[in-house]
């Protein structure tokens, strides 16, 4: 089963719009060299307030702005209403946003986002015609007392919940053990595939075959140009994403040319 990769860059809560819109611009000029076919599926997600300035015209003039997405980091569930601070997927849809990413551990950690509040974002996601990048991932003191693997089928089957079997097979998932994010300790390729391919697991499990063979799963966690290579190799790993090596458009641009190479 071939899946595209998928090379998405969280730029959590960096970059003013102005360094936004640079960073877009070298992405954009390096990937308008090669065909959207050849590319990897190339997402970027900026701060809400830098949407507007990154967000792909669709203009289908052949200057490679069709070949990067826009994620949102966020979402609410809820159309629209008394929700301070927060934004609707269809907010997000209509400033150019076709992903979103969910239930980043920085959001559970110090947001309080559950796996109840995830499973009702992933399902606004998609009612609302977008794509959510669901993250789950261990924390060290989980990893170390052997309950990773329990603890990410749970985090999955939880915000998987209720869902068709189309909507979970056009999900996208990433895995991101807590400890390899921004700590330069990246994952051990082989162990990020196991763990990756146990998420395929459940994911036939909860939904079926067919959507475990569909479904894209990301590994994050301290990515850079000279780890993707091997991560891209192994069978069940389909992208990366990618946090500090994605704020600067020679890294980043690095690990799309690098997951080329691999990828068929
Ligand atoms: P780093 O690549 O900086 O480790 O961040 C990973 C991450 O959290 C992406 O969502």
């Amino acid at each position: 089963m071939s899946r595209k990769p998928i090379i998405a860059g969280n730029w959590k809560m960096n970059l003013l719009q102005s360094d936004a819109k640079a960073l877009f611009e070298g992405i954009k000029n390096y990937v308008q060299d090669f065909s959207a076919q050849d590319l990897p599926t190339v997402v970027i997600a900026p701060v809400f307030t830098s949407l507007a300035a990154v967000a792909p015209e669709k203009c289908d003039c052949g200057c490679g702005c069709n070949r990067i997405s826009v994620a949102g980091q966020n979402c609410h569930w809820e159309k629209s209403g008394a929700y301070t601070g927060e934004v609707s997927v269809e907010m997000l849809a209509d400033a150019g946003c076709e992903y979103v990413i969910i239930g980043h551990s920085e959001r559970r950690q110090y947001f309080g986002e559950t796996d109840e509040m995830i499973n009702k974002k992933a399902k606004a996601i998609l009612a609302g015609g977008l794509i959510p990048i669901i993250c789950c991932g261990e924390t060290l003191e989980q990893r170390e007392a052997g309950v990773t693997d329990s603890h990410i089928a749970s985090q999955i089957k939880a915000a998987l919940e209720g869902l068709s079997e189309e909507q979970v097979s056009g999900s996208v998932i990433a895995y991101e053990p807590i400890w390899a994010i921004g700590t330069g300790k990246t994952c051990d390729a082989d162990e990020a595939n196991r763990v990756i391919a146990m998420i395929r697991g459940v994911v036939a499990e909860v939904s079926s075959q067919s959507a475990a063979d569909a479904v894209r799963i990301l590994y994050g966690g301290s990515v850079n140009p000279g780890s993707i290579s091997e991560q891209m190799s192994k069978s069940d790993i389909d992208g990366a994403l990618v946090g500090g090596a994605s704020l600067k458009a020679d890294s980043f641009n690095e690990i799309i040319a690098n997951t080329m190479k691999v990828a068929v």
